[in-house]
């Protein structure tokens, strides 16, 4: 065995293999696989090997196009057939609202180029003759779907892999990780033990025990998977052409042809995990006990839908197990607290998602960043707070959803709350319902005057309209109380604090006593962050940012700490609370609560400082708002939570003070063209293309990704960052909208909603920049509807700024 190796990767399933050969392909021959048996001995062998492009977030798309793509590529390198069926594929929709869903997914794929179009009733019948169209609302078709042999595939990569240098270790099974003091690894197999730069666990239905040799829990468990194939079928014989893969989400169940006969597996609406307590070791290439009464429901539907499927024999039943993530999601990336450490773990469809898997990881080690934003795959999104009983609750309703459509905004209530801030309860008695943002519960909006204190989802204006606007109306008018308790607090201190922030931030460091806006830029000058920065001492600052992004921020703000310990940067987004005061009569109850100078020119706007506020002693007091109002955020410990929140709201009664909640707040900073990060901001895009590009002070000497900006604003956008009016009906666009001018496809919407002040539906995205006119025609298609859209340059509501500067 090699006593070195750059990366060891541990695990060769397709996972494990993909990143191998990327990494290889890439230039680091120097890598080494370890699989404790002989390859695809997890999930990897019996899967079904169906793929497909069209999903999202955009990420997952973009990466299973670009590992669909791979399987030629792959096929050639590793001189080995992988049994590439491009068939097609279509996806059914009984109802209206399954119609929407498909509506919406096809106009969001376009972004990534991936082709599809709903095809006819003729069509379909055409495509498969063996189905059975009563009730049928529509089909959506998918040109580039298909299928690959599982094992082949796998092999294809393993074989490239070694023809680009990597090399493989089989019956070599990971017994022990260690950390030297160094950074190094030593990974440690019965054979003998190897020094390595990175480890990348791969290790699939064994992800978790492959973790716990590096002290690490990962959020997985695993769940029962079955398919079955049919004895030859006499209707499929019969066929000159090969059967389209066919999926219904309404029912649960896809199938695809296998031979001359059909497999058809199906999302069981009674989930059954496995091995929840640790995969066995001794587990290899088995099957586990199927259950076919477990998918008669499914079943029957298929039947339904497929008639010849009720008299085929059935030849083969595969029940096996695959490990899921709390989202279903994979788990990618270095993991938070370590070095050298990545996951490649929890991957649901090795299929569709390895290849992209083993690229962007491979990227990640290599060049130090991923080419493309994929936080939606990201280990960081998780977090302590990721137990094993919402991990068992989540997966399972995932499981059991797997097909289903998810509508716009909504929530999944299963397996919460986990943790909340001291004023859940106080919110909840006002009316509160609420959303999750990293296992805290965050209010969304307040029911009023006994409506029901609940989501009801449809794809059109829900049932919130109306009370959202009276609470964003509200601010507007007179003042607005937010609950901003979720948002990231880092507290950075340390005798170089700020030479270090200086150097990874994009703006200048405000003087003692201000705050001012910040991105954080990647080496290559992608965007990592959108911050909010207060000096509260020489060297002591607040930095706040994104709560979903806090420990992906922490990840970053670590591996470019120096190591002598003149910095500190502290977590404290769980033991600090926020309380937001927004809009023109701010100032009039801030005075009413804490004698410190409120007035404009003793505390104007970016200003940051401690004082008491009620009973609070040294709350810290930042006078932003994401509103674009008259605002003020306060921090302070959460022990303060309570008695603050009950002072502000005494104190705003004469002051129609309105509790509002995160929808509302989201209305406000559409109208104000605010982008947010995580939908409209991310590392997919360079500041320059984005409205933070002012932010970037390029006359300051040294900062991370300074060079590579200067590159980029030479050579100018890719995409512009554009707000656009919608015309809609009673659906506004929500994010991931197909933006047309002139019938060509023209951009993409990032974010939108309804503008309740400025009475217009706004979104937010991005236009190539030949597109980026003025007064021009613009179409936004909203669930299958192109509706007519005009370009705003200028905020919606007080362009120039006055409200939030008064
Ligand atoms: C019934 C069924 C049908 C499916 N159909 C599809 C489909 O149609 N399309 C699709 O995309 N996906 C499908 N999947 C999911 C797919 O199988 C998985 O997403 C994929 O196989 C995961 O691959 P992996 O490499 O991440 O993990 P695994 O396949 O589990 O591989 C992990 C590897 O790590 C090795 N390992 C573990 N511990 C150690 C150790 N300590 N040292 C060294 N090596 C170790 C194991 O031996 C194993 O080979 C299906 C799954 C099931 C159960």
């Amino acid at each position: 065995m090699l006593p070195y190796a750059r990366v060891v990767v541990i695990g060769g399933g397709i996972t494990g293999c993909a990143v191998l050969y990327h990494l290889a392909k890439m230039g680091w021959p120097d890598v080494v696989l370890l699989e404790r048996s002989e390859l695809t001995s997890g999930s990897t062998w019996h899967a079904a090997g169906s793929i497909f492009s069209l999903t999202s977030p955009s990420c997952a798309a973009a990466l299973q196009k670009y590992t669909r793509e791979l399987y030629p590529v792959i096929e050639q390198e590793g001189e080995q057939p992988i049994g590439y069926h491009t068939c097609g594929g279509m996806t059914l929709a009984r109802s209206v609202d399954e119609r929407k869903k498909l509506e919406t997914l096809r106009s969001r794929c376009l972004r990534n180029g991936i082709p599809s179009e709903f095809i006819t009733i003729d069509e379909i019948k055409n495509r498969a003759p063996i189905i059975n169209t009563d009730g049928l609302r529509a089909a959506l078709y998918e040109p580039q779907k298909g299928y690959v042999d599982p094992a082949s595939a796998t092999n294809a990569f393993a074989r490239a892999a070694r023809k680009f240098g990597a090399t493989i270790y089989r019956h070599s099974p990971v017994i022990a990780t260690r950390q030297c003091a160094g950074g190094e690894w030593e990974v440690t197999t019965p054979e003998g033990t190897i020094r390595c730069g990175t480890i990348v666990n791969a290790a699939g239905l064994w992800a978790r025990e492959v973790a716990a040799l590096a002290g690490i829990t990962l959020p997985l468990l695993p769940v029962e998977h079955q398919y079955l194939i049919t004895e030859t079928m006499p209707e499929i014989e019969a066929m000159s052409s090969e059967l389209p893969t066919i999926s219904d989400g309404e029912a649960n169940w896809y199938l695809r042809q296998e031979g001359q006969g059909i497999l058809l597996g199906a999302y069981e609406s009674h989930c059954r995990h496995w091995a929840e307590s640790g995969t066995p070791l001794t587990f290899g290439h088995e099957l586990l006990p199927d259950d076919l009464s477990r998918m008669e429901e499914n079943f029957m539907l298929a039947v339904e839908r497929i008639p010849c499927l009720g008299i085929a024999g059935i030849k083969r039943v595969i029940n096996g197990p695959m490990i899921f993530s709390p989202d279903l999601g994979p788990l990618v990336g270095p993991y938070p607290g370590t070095r050298g450490y990545f996951c490649a773990a929890g991957v649901m469809t090795g299929f569709n998602q390895g290849g992209g898997i083993g690229k962007v990881v491979a990227e990640w080690i290599i060049e130090g960043e991923p080419s493309l934003d994929v936080f939606a795959w990201d280990v960081a999104r998780f977090g302590e707070w990721t137990g094993k009983s919402y991990t068992k609750a989540r997966t399972k309703y995932f499981y059991e959803h797997r097909s289903h459509r998810i509508y716009p905004h909504q929530q999944f209530m299963t397996g919460r709350p986990v943790r909340t801030f001291p004023s859940y309860d106080r919110l909840k008695a006002a009316g509160a319902v609420f959303g999750e943002n990293f296992g805290f519960e965050i209010p969304l909006w307040f029911a009023r005057n006994g409506e029901p204190q609940e989501d009801r989802y449809c794809y059109e204006r829900q049932n919130w309209f109306d009370t959202v606007g009276k609470e964003a109306r509200g601010v507007r008018t007179s003042v607005g109380l937010f609950d901003s308790s979720s948002y990231s607090k880092f507290r950075v201190t340390g005798a170089h604090s700020a030479r270090w922030l200086d150097r990874i931030l994009a703006n200048r460091l405000p003087a003692i006593g201000r705050a001012a806006l910040s991105p954080i830029l990647s080496p290559k000058a992608k965007l990592i962050g959108d911050f909010t920065v207060t000096r509260l001492g020489e060297t002591e600052f607040l930095v706040l940012g994104s709560g979903a992004f806090q420990s992906f921020h922490m990840r970053w703000f670590e591996s470019n700490l120096p190591t002598d310990g003149s910095v500190r940067v502290e977590n404290i987004s769980a033991q600090y609370c926020g309380l937001h005061v927004a809009g023109p009569r701010a100032r009039d109850l801030l005075s009413r609560v804490s004698e410190a100078d409120m007035g404009a020119s003793a505390f104007p706007f970016l200003s940051g400082r401690r004082f008491d506020v009620g009973a609070c002693p040294e709350v810290v007091c930042v006078r932003v708002s994401f509103t674009g109002e008259l605002g003020y955020e306060l921090w302070f410990p959460s022990a303060y939570q309570i008695p603050l929140f009950d002072t502000l709201r005494e104190a705003g009664r004469d002051l129609d003070l309105t509790l509002a909640g995160s929808r509302a707040l989201m209305s406000l900073r559409l109208e104000k063209s605010f982008p947010s990060w995580g939908l409209d901001l991310s590392s997919d895009y360079f500041p320059s293309e984005t409205s933070l590009g002012r932010f970037v002070r390029m006359d300051k000497k040294d900062f991370v990704g300074r060079d590579a900006a200067a590159v980029r604003l030479a050579e100018g956008p890719r995409e512009r960052f554009a707000t656009f009016v919608v015309d809609a009906t009673d659906t506004d666009a929500l994010g991931g909208e197909a933006v047309f001018c002139g019938g060509e496809f023209a951009g993409y919407t990032t974010s939108g909603g309804y503008g309740y002040n400025v009475d217009e539906s706004v979104a937010l995205g991005y236009l190539k920049p030949r597109f980026y006119r003025p007064n021009t025609h613009y179409e936004v298609e909203i669930v299958g509807e192109r509706r007519p859209a005009i370009l705003s340059e200028a905020a919606r509501f007080d362009p120039t700024g006055q409200r939030m500067r008064a």
